[in-house]
Parts: C-alpha cells; sequence; structure tokens
C-alpha cells in the first residue's frame, strides 16, 4: 500500500534515481540498439515467451552494455511468466533454485536467465541485524523489477520485437552522461547488499562511469559491512571484479574508496610491500591484457600470484625457525589458503591449480641433471614458468633465471644439454668469465664474476 503511494507521488516528480510510475519508452535513434545485435538465442527467448503471452524484455548488463557499444558477456530476460510457466515454453530449459528461482533457456551453446519480475524490499523482508537482506523472492510488476535494480543504469528493458527500451530510473541518460546512480537511497541499498559497493567500483571501471557523489561518498564508512557478507559471494563478485578486464582500474578504484581493507586481506598486505604490490599490479595487468585480447585467463594462476607474497612471507618466517625448504614451503601454502578460505571460498578446484602452481617454483631453481627435462614435462609447467617470469619482472627474482628458462623450452636437445648448468659451478659466473660483458651490461655485475 505505502509503496503504491509512494510510487504515485514519485510518478508526479520524476527525480534521477527515484523513479516514476510511467517509464520513458525509448526508441532506437538515442539508444542505437538493432534486434540484430541482441544475440538470437536471447532474442528467441523474448519471441517464444511473448508468443506465448507473456511480456519479455532483455534487461540489465546486457542492454546496458550494447548501448555503451560493449559486447555484452552473457544475457539476462525478464518476464511475468512464472519460473513454471517459462519451462513450459521452452523444451530445453530447466529451473535453477539459488536464492530465488530463475529458469536456463538452453540454445545451441548459449544459455540465457530467464527471472520472473520481482518486487523490491519492504519492511516486512527478513534482514539480518545489519540490515542485510537475507531473502527476496516476492513476484511484481516491471515497476516493481526496475525498483529492486542496483544501478539506474542496469534498471534498463529492451523489447527485441519493438526496438524499444523502458527506462524507469533514467538510466539512458545516465549511461549517455557516463554517471552511475543509485536507485533509492544509496546508504539503505548499501545496507540491504553491501555487495553493491564493490559493483559499484566494477562497472563504473568497466563502463569508463564516474559515481555519482551519493554513491561513492558512504562507501568509506560502509565499507566494513562487507565482511557479513558470505565468503562465496564475496569469491564470485571478486571473480567478477579481477576478470573484469578492468582489474588494475578497479584496484586503483577499491583503494581510493577506501574498500580494499578488510574486504580482502590478500589485497590488504600485499599493496603495502613494494615487492608485493608490483607483482600484483603487473599480474593484473597481465590479466587484463589477456582478458581484452580474448584470450583466456585462470582464476588459479591470478589467486596464485595475489597470495604469493603472503606465502613468502609465512615461508620465510618458517625456514629462520629451523624448517626444512620444501616442506615449510607446503605448510607456508595451507596455511595462507586457510586463512584466505574463511574470507573468500576459494573453491577447492582453484586451491589445486593455485598449489600446483606455487610448488613448481623451487624446481626452476634446479639447472642441472634430468630435473629441467622432467619440469618441462609437467601438466602445469606453462602456467609455473608464466609465473616465473612475473616473478622476475617484479624484482623478485634474477632476470637470468627467467631468460634461461625461456631459452631452454625452445631450444633443441642439443642445445638443451649445453645450456644445462653442472651442479659444482653455476653456469651464470662460468659465462661472465669466458665471454666479454654485452654492451649495457652493468658493470658492477660483469666486475662481480669473481674468480674461477
Ligand atoms: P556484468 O554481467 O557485466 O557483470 P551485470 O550488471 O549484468 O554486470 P549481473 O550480476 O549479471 O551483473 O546482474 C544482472 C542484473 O541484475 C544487473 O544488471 C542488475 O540489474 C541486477 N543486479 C545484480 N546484482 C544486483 C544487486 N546486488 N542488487 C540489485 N540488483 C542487482
Ligand atoms: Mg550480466
Amino acid at each position: 500500500m505505502i509503496r503504491k503511494l509512494l510510487r504515485r507521488v514519485f510518478s508526479r516528480e520524476a527525480a534521477p534515481g527515484k523513479g516514476p510510475s510511467s517509464p520513458a519508452n525509448i526508441a532506437v535513434a538515442r539508444h542505437g540498439i538493432r534486434r540484430e545485435h541482441v544475440s538470437p538465442a536471447a532474442r528467441k527467448t523474448c519471441e517464444g515467451l511473448q508468443h506465448a503471452g507473456f511480456k519479455a524484455y532483455v534487461v540489465g548488463g546486457a542492454v546496458r552494455d550494447l548501448i555503451a557499444g560493449i559486447k555484452p558477456k552473457d544475457y539476462d530476460v525478464a518476464t511475468d511468466a512464472t519460473p513454471e510457466q517459462v519451462r513450459n515454453v521452452f523444451r530445453r530449459s530447466r529451473i535453477i533454485g539459488r536464492r530465488f528461482q530463475i529458469v536456463h533457456v538452453m540454445f545451441g551453446p548459449e544459455t540465457i536467465e530467464v527471472s520472473t519480475f520481482r518486487a523490491a524490499h519492504d519492511d516486512a523482508t527478513l534482514k539480518d541485524e545489519h540490515g542485510r537482506v537475507l531473502r527476496d523472492n516476492v513476484w511484481g510488476n516491471i515497476a516493481d523489477d526496475a525498483a529492486r535494480r542496483d544501478f539506474t543504469v542496469n534498471a534498463l528493458y529492451y523489447d527485441p520485437s519493438s526496438e524499444m527500451v523502458i527506462d524507469y530510473h533514467h538510466g539512458v541518460a545516465d549511461l549517455k552522461a557516463k554517471t552511475l546512480r543509485m536507485i533509492g537511497d544509496p546508504p539503505t541499498r548499501y545496507r540491504e547488499d553491501p555487495v553493491r559497493m564493490l559493483r559499484a567500483v566494477r562497472l563504473s571501471a568497466k563502463l569508463g562511469l564516474t559515481l555519482d557523489a551519493a554513491v561513492r561518498a558512504p562507501i568509506r564508512e560502509m565499507a566494513g559491512l562487507i565482511e557479513n557478507v558470505p565468503p562465496s559471494r564475496l569469491f564470485d563478485e571478486m571473480l567478477k571484479l579481477l576478470f573484469s578486464g578492468y582489474a588494475v582500474d578497479c584496484v586503483r578504484r577499491l583503494r581510493e574508496d577506501g574498500l580494499h581493507h578488510g574486504l580482502l586481506p590478500l589485497l590488504d598486505v600485499i599493496l603495502e610491500q613494494p615487492m608485493g604490490e608490483k607483482f600484483v599490479m603487473l599480474s593484473l595487468a597481465n590479466t587484463d591484457e589477456r582478458i581484452r585480447a580474448g584470450k583466456t585467463t585462470s582464476p588459479g594462476f591470478l589467486f596464485a600470484t595475489l597470495l604469493w607474497h603472503e606465502v613468502l612471507a609465512n615461508w620465510e618466517a618458517r625456514k629462520f625457525k629451523g624448517a626444512v625448504n620444501i616442506p615449510a614451503l607446503y605448510d607456508a601454502m595451507d596455511e595462507v589458503l586457510e586463512q584466505q578460505g574463511e574470507k573468500l571460498a576459494i573453491t577447492r578446484r582453484i586451491a589445486g591449480d593455485i598449489k600446483d602452481i606455487w610448488s613448481l617454483q623451487p624446481r626452476f631453481e634446479k639447472r642441472s641433471g634430468k630435473a629441467p627435462w622432467r619440469l618441462i614435462e609437467q601438466a602445469r609447467f606453462r602456467a609455473g614458468y608464466d609465473f616465473l617470469v612475473l616473478r622476475a619482472l617484479s624484482g623478485e627474482i634474477e632476470q637470468e633465471l627467467a631468460d634461461w628458462w625461456t631459452e631452454f623450452q625452445d631450444a633443441g636437445n642439443d642445445q638443451r644439454e649445453a645450456m644445462l648448468v653442472s651442479d659444482a659451478a653455476p653456469k651464470k659466473k662460468r659465462r661472465r668469465v669466458r665471454g666479454k660483458p654485452k654492451a649495457g651490461t652493468d658493470t658492477a655485475m660483469a666486475d662481480n664474476t669473481g674468480g674461477e
């Protein structure tokens, strides 16, 4: 009742972010999305539902990205059909029950997520003691559905049949003005779901949007609420952030807004050590570049880099206390992963990948006998090697070691044999004595050859 009344009041004055109950219908000339730009599966999903007499729109990130000229990662469809009704329209579909029920509709390799219009929370909604919404599965109409979304640019509904965008909250105008504006009162919306703070940072980086002052101002003070978010949810959101293709920018913005403290202990500590920071930023830049070039990336590799300096510190401390080198490394790995696991639910498979990469590192130091041949045959060699290269680039280890492995990989058998370092005399020293230092070689290094 009260909500209806409020909506009627707000409909007179269409305040940005508050939203009128009668939306703007925006034509192609302004938003620019032709139906051919939309994935065939999303189009067929909308058409199928509309033929069956339901409303159906492409919604959320995909509409936002298409208007901004970015290829959407995936497509969501919103409808007034219930999950059961959606299920009955499409042969290849299944109901997924997570926090609320949605339907996955499959067309070839594509899966479209279809959700039924839901209403925003009201006073009766179940919340935790900090105001975080625990359950939100009340059906609603399209206006309710728009109001419960986070940012105005995420509350746009595109109908592929008419090529119109339905916009309740000035999302198109905000997107064109490159502003990220919250629907409703930002502190309230952050309390309902603190992950929205991370989403604000990620979306502003991805789309080059400026955070509206009201969106930005409360973040610093409310950042601590992130601690109440379940680890699995936090992990999903961090994966999205780190693999957005804009991770370097996201981390910079997280720090500017005071969001890195307490949020991610790994970022907390690492970014405060010069060596750790260089390593992490190089790794993030590398990931961004790969993603933007459409190459594959692995969460295991990235998390291995994010946590490496924690492992190094832990490993050193153990060795200092007299522990044996390699067992100490394994214990350090376990402890660091366990500590992080409390905050971020790193899945078991990813933890396995991380450990593989770390445990290969000491093996790169062995450049004699059969060891290099055996290492290069390892399934995870490539990831371990890429990791080694980053360590060298960050200045943690000698560049020469990484270069040796670069050369060794590409070399034929004879050349590999010749490259091996005898156990007694490290090749590095012999080489310097035999050859003249190359032009540009640091004289201090050339002088430092020692006698053989
Ligand atoms: P991307 O897909 O680029 O990561 P997205 O905005 O599509 O960004 P999704 O997680 O796919 O993000 O969410 C789809 C839509 O669901 C959003 O556009 C938004 O409308 C809504 N949404 C997602 N998370 C929230 C949230 N925490 N609070 C309110 N609405 C949300
Ligand atoms: Mg999305």
